[in-house]
């Protein structure tokens, strides 16, 4: 059997930093993957772009339990260092950050990152705090790593942008990169919590990205935004759908519902199969 190359993991910002530091000294560009693990296509995707324009890609694994809601699942959600951390070498990834939890909250700590207004609407509205604890620790990683690059999936879309607003605002000295979404076969965007999906939640699942297609077609056809929604609404129930938390067009800077078809428009949308709540986006000209 073949034996895969070992990747190299840190678990202290001190260790991190020697090996980024003696990259950057060696004429290095050094890319970051932020990631939780449980490591599927979507994050090799990341890992691939990283390695596509820059020398070094560390990827950081870490289930930040700050941007967890209470009845959310942070105790339950997939965790499988050995595997991650092998696909990571088959994937010519150079190092593996895994900080102990007192490398991101020492005792005492109290800091915390806020981007208000995009992170209120949307998956800030209906996850209060997750936002807030998203925009800490990558702040964080990007603090603790100081990469020239960071890759973020376009899956999840305000995240991306809440991401480039907080680098903007603190003067974070890296550029960040937006990657397509990956997708299974019958256009499901890849998700670590697909696990949880039973058989028929799994079946029903690819309806919600077709629907955002016919959602737009209705858009290009006239139909007014909130008629279109509310179709589209419908039709994601219908499919088995058991909540639709928000499926509209949203203005892709602030993350208001838009009237209209704009070259700024995003279309979002957040659907709960059973207990598990999936997240999806288009543009308006995919
Ligand atoms: P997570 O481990 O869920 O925190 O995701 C880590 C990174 O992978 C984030 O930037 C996500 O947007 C990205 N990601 C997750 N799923 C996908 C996907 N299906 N396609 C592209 N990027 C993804």
């Amino acid at each position: 059997m073949p034996v895969s190359p070992a990747i190299e993991i840190v678990r202290t910002v001190a260790d991190l930093r020697t090996r980024v530091t003696t990259w950057r000294a060696e004429g290095n560009r050094v890319g970051l993957v932020p990631t939780m693990g449980s490591l599927h296509e979507g994050h090799f995707s990341l890992v691939d772009a990283s390695r596509a324009v820059t020398d070094r890609t560390c990827v950081t694994l870490f289930v930040n339990p700050k941007q967890f809601g209470p009845n959310e699942d942070y105790e339950t959600y997939p965790r499988d260092e050995a595997t991650d951390a092998m696909a990571l070498a088959d994937r010519g990834a150079d190092l593996l950050y895994v900080p102990n939890i007192e490398e991101i909250y020492p005792e005492n700590f109290v800091t915390s990152v806020s981007v208000p207004g995009i992170a209120d609407r949307l998956e800030g509205a209906f996850r209060p705090g997750f936002f807030t604890g998203v925009a800490t620790v990558v702040t964080k990683l990007l603090l603790q790593a100081a990469p020239d690059d960071a890759f973020f999936g376009e899956k999840d879309f305000q995240q991306l942008c809440v991401i480039r607003r907080l680098t903007a605002d603190l003067n974070i000295p890296v550029k960040i990169h937006g990657c397509p979404i990956l997708r299974e076969s019958d256009g499901l965007a890849l998700s670590s919590r697909n696990a949880y999906l039973s058989a028929s939640e799994r079946k029903a699942a690819p309806a919600l990205r077709k629907t955002l297609f016919a959602f737009r077609d209705n858009l290009l056809a006239d139909i007014p935004v909130t008629e279109a929604a509310a179709i589209a609404r419908d039709a994601v129930l219908s499919a088995g759908f058991d909540t639709v938390d928000y499926l509209s067009l949203y203005n892709s800077e602030t993350f208001e519902e838009a009237d209209s078809l704009t070259p700024a428009g995003r279309i979002l949308a957040a659907a709960s199969l059973g207990t598990t709540r999936l997240i999806d986006n288009i543009s308006i000209d995919a």
